[in-house]
């Protein structure tokens, strides 16, 4: 399965309330696969996914920085894989 057939299936179940940490280790958009107190409330999920799945790029970004600012200070204390970060 290619990456972005293998993030979508990732996508839906989030949005099922099923934190999956992708194969390669890639977490859920509000990385609540590793830190489960940072899920975001379903209409959010499904925002999200809706942006994804629409291909607007620049609104799901947006939506991915503002998960990425709350989960920030649970996430520090915990060893995350950021798509795009350093290793
Ligand atoms: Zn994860």
């Amino acid at each position: 399965m290619g990456y972005r057939k293998r993030y979508k299936k990732q996508l839906a179940l989030w949005v099922d309330g099923t934190s999956v940490h992708m194969h390669k280790g890639i977490c859920c958009p509000d990385f609540s696969c590793c830190v489960p107190e940072n899920l975001a409330p379903l209409e959010e999920r499904e925002l999200f996914q809706e942006l994804y799945l629409a291909g607007k790029h620049s609104e799901y970004e947006k939506m991915l920085m503002m998960f990425l600012g709350r989960g920030l200070p649970l996430i520090t204390d915990k060893k995350v894989y950021i798509a795009g970060g350093k290793d």
